[in-house]
């Protein structure tokens, strides 16, 4: 079992590099503008992986966890609160799922003995949480979309299903901040 808590050491990745997988990832799905990540995991995902699996359960199994993933068996688990809130368009929830998304793409094959980040003397970038976070920022709210565009915080929130937080983040790393 291989549950990615907080400070999981992983090989380095950098922004650019997660960056153009999401958007590959995105290209290869035909994605453009918001993605809905329930729909994504239960219907798209499924169709072109036949062995990946999520599993929606009662929040008191979850220990607390919104959701996880076990990337070597292909599994995401969801507490019924989180899927429930993603479904319905909460966008600190769907940004959760494609945090979870952003860990099975990208740590398979990672065995446990990679070792415990020293968070004090480590950069972020070995950081499998980092990694995720990243991901689901890059895959949620694309740059190839979003630079050069004149959306303000409320329209990223609203066209890409995500909270005003992770918006407004996400405009300020990119110098799009417009229209506020
Ligand atoms: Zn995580």
């Amino acid at each position: 079992m291989t549950i990615r808590k907080r400070g999981q050491k992983v090989p380095p990745k950098s922004r650019a590099s997660i960056r153009a997988l999401a958007e590959q990832i995105r290209t290869a799905l035909n994605l453009q503008g918001g993605t809905n990540m329930v729909g994504l995991l239960e219907f798209l995902l499924p169709k072109l992986d036949d062995e990946f699996v999520i599993d929606i359960r009662p929040d008191h199994e979850m220990h607390g966890d919104a959701a996880r993933t076990y990337p070597d068996r292909k599994l995401i688990e969801i507490s019924d609160s989180t899927y429930d809130g993603a479904s319905n368009g909460v966008g600190r929830d769907n940004f959760t799922l494609a945090h979870e998304f952003g860990h099975l793409m990208m740590h398979s094959g990672i065995g446990p003995s990679f070792g415990r980040l020293r968070l004090k003397t480590e950069p972020a970038y070995v950081d499998a949480e980092w990694q995720a976070d990243t991901f689901a920022a890059e895959f949620l709210m694309p740059a190839s979309e979003l630079i050069g565009s004149r959306l303000s915080v409320s329209q990223i929130e609203d066209k890409y299903q995500v909270s005003n937080m992770a918006a407004r983040i996400r405009a300020d790393q990119l110098g799009i901040r417009n229209g506020e």
